[in-house]
């Protein structure tokens, strides 16, 4: 899938906790940084209104059940859909991709 798009990040630039983080995501890498786009835009016009419907809307659609995965982001110590951005997001590598994919 997608092999014609160039990597998603510079391997030679990853630190050893965000080489941690993404091998431990439970799920592909480019579901998460789409999650995050997401949520971004969705929050850009409305307030968290601090549950994970935003994240379960999203992974549906993406054919991934957030509530198998919803342990994932509890280790994470996130409760919301504001805190996949705030607590998550922030931990994953410069995109190398998001520019290209933004423009579809
Ligand atoms: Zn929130």
């Amino acid at each position: 899938m997608n092999s014609d798009l160039p990597p998603l990040y510079d391997p030679s630039a990853l630190t050893e906790e965000q080489k941690e983080l993404l091998g431990s995501l439970p799920f592909e890498d480019l579901i998460f940084r789409k999650l995050f786009d997401f949520i971004d835009e969705t929050l850009g016009s409305y307030r968290c209104n601090h549950t994970f419907d935003l994240t379960t809307h999203f992974l549906k659609k993406q054919g991934v059940n957030f509530l198998e995965h919803r342990t994932y982001f509890t280790a994470h110590e996130i409760s919301c859909d504001c805190e996949v951005i705030s607590l998550l997001e922030s931990k994953f590598p410069i995109d190398l991709n998001e520019f290209n994919r933004r423009k579809f």
